[in-house]
């Protein structure tokens, strides 16, 4: 058996359960989207090439920032934000 939500992911604020969250450094950042394919939560947009990551659906578990190939990408605490 699977457990499966009834409810829609976009209805399913994922962004509450975070205690740190991504930080993109936007000068190192060489716009090859991985980020963006690899988030399980579809919580980065890319503008222009460049992550943005949209804050009431990331729940900070730091995939983006392992897969980055530049190493642009710092999980940080609220406060750093
Ligand atoms: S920390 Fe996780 S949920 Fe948040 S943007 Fe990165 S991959 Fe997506
Ligand atoms: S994976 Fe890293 S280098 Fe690639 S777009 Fe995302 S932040 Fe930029």
């Amino acid at each position: 058996m699977t457990p499966i939500s009834d409810t829609p992911s976009t209805m399913n604020k994922t962004g509450l359960w975070r205690v740190i969250f991504p930080k993109v450094d936007e000068e190192k950042c060489r716009r090859c989207a991985i980020c963006w394919k690899f988030c399980p939560d579809a919580a980065i947009q890319l503008v222009d090439g460049v992550p943005h990551i949209i804050l009431d659906f990331c729940k900070g578990c730091g995939i983006c920032a392992n897969e980055c190939p530049a190493k642009c990408i710092a999980m940080v605490e609220e406060g750093e934000r």
